[in-house]
C-alpha cells in the first residue's frame, strides 16, 4: 500500500493581530481583567511565556502586511478594509509544542478576541490569513470549522467571468472549465502539511470544498492519536489512500446531532505530496473519470454539496 511520510514540527506558531487605534501598553492587564471565560486560567498560566507572547507594533515596523490580510465570507469585508488600512496593533504569539494544540492555538485567539472586545478592535489570524469578525467567544470544545483552516469559497464563477454551462441544465458543464483551486492555511499549527484540490470547475466547487476540509478533519483526528502514542520519531507516515465518511465531515462542522442516516457510506481520497508541506487531493485511483466527474458523481455524502456552514452548532456570539 502507497505511503506518504511528512515531517512533524515540535513546535508550531500561532500569530493573531487586533488593528485598534491608540494599542494600550498594558496589554497584560487587559487579558488579566477580561470577563472570566473557559480560557482565564489558560491566558494567566502562560502570560509572559513564548506560549503567549503580547507585542505593540505599528506600520512603520511591521514585518508582516496587513494590505495581505482577506475576508473570508462577503459580510467580513468591511471589516477586512478597516484592518487593512490600520496602522496599530496589539500582536498575540504562541509559540508551542506540538502536543499543546489545540490548546495552545485557543489560548491564543481567545486572548486576541478579549483584547479586541476591550478596545473595539479587529482580530486578524495570521496563519489563515483572514479577519476573524467580529470577536467571538471561544468555546471550549475545539471545531475545526470555527475559521481555524482558512477554507473559503473561491469568487463565484471567477469573478463572473466563467461562463461554463451548469451541469444541472448541460452535462457539457460537468467539466465545463477548471477555474478553481482551493488551499487549506491552518492545519501547520497543528504540525500537519496543508491540502490543496486543483482543477474544479466552478460549479463544483462547494463539494470541493467540502472533501477539502472532511480529508482535514480525519487527518487531525488521526494525527491528534498518533501524537497521543508519544511517538519517539518526528516524522509521520500514513496511507496515500484515505478512507473518509459523513462522520468526519460532521465532525469538522462540530455536529453533535445524530445523524439519522444508514451507516454512512465511506469515500476514498488519494493524497500525494507536493512538498512535504503541501499535499493535493485527488479521486482514488480506482476512479475512472476526472476530478469534476467524480465531485459531480453519487460518491460524496449528500451534506457536502449543499452545507457551507454548520447549521447545527454555529459559534456563540460574544
Ligand atoms: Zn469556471
Amino acid at each position: 500500500m502507497a505511503t506518504i511520510t511528512f515531517p512533524v514540527p515540535a513546535t508550531t506558531t500561532s500569530r493573531f493581530a487586533v488593528a485598534t487605534d491608540g494599542v494600550p501598553h498594558d496589554l497584560p492587564g487587559i487579558l488579566r481583567e477580561a470577563a472570566a471565560g473557559p480560557f482565564h486560567a489558560h491566558i494567566a498560566g502562560r502570560l509572559g511565556s513564548p506560549q503567549l507572547q503580547l507585542t505593540r507594533e505599528s506600520s512603520a515596523t511591521l514585518r508582516w502586511d496587513p494590505g495581505e490580510i482577506r475576508a473570508a465570507v462577503p459580510e467580513d469585508r468591511p471589516a477586512a478594509q478597516t484592518f487593512n488600512d490600520a496602522s496599530d496593533f496589539a500582536v498575540i504569539t504562541a509559540f508551542a509544542p506540538i502536543t499543546d494544540q489545540p490548546r495552545g492555538a485557543q489560548a491564543a485567539r481567545a486572548a486576541a478576541y478579549a483584547i479586541a472586545r476591550a478596545t473595539g478592535g479587529i482580530v486578524a489570524d495570521l496563519v489563515t490569513g483572514h479577519v476573524l469578525a467580529p470577536p467571538a467567544a471561544e468555546r471550549t470544545r475545539f471545531v475545526l470549522a470555527d475559521r481555524w483552516l482558512g477554507d473559503a469559497l473561491p469568487p463565484f464563477r471567477a469573478n463572473g467571468r466563467c461562463t461554463a454551462a451548469d451541469p444541472e441544465l448541460d452535462p457539457e458543464g460537468v467539466n465545463g472549465c477548471a477555474c478553481v483551486r482551493l488551499r487549506t492555511r491552518g492545519l501547520r499549527r497543528f504540525g500537519l502539511p496543508e491540502l490543496q484540490i486543483t482543477d474544479v470547475a466552478c460549479p463544483h466547487d462547494l463539494a470541493a470544498l467540502n472533501v477539502l476540509r472532511t480529508a482535514a478533519r480525519r487527518l487531525l483526528t488521526d494525527h491528534w492519536s498518533w501524537l497521543a502514542t508519544g511517538p519517539a520519531g518526528r516524522d509521520r507516515t500514513i496511507p496515500a489512500e484515505l478512507d473518509l465518511s459523513q462522520r468526519d465531515f460532521n465532525d469538522f462542522l462540530g455536529t453533535t446531532r445524530r445523524v439519522p442516516l444508514a451507516p454512512p457510506a465511506p469515500f476514498q481520497i488519494t493524497l500525494t505530496p507536493l512538498t512535504s508541506r503541501l499535499l493535493t487531493v485527488t479521486p482514488p485511483a480506482t476512479f475512472d473519470g476526472t476530478i469534476n466527474d467524480w465531485l459531480w458523481g453519487d460518491t460524496l455524502p449528500l451534506g457536502m454539496y449543499d452545507i457551507l456552514k454548520s447549521p447545527a452548532d454555529p459559534p456563540q456570539a460574544a
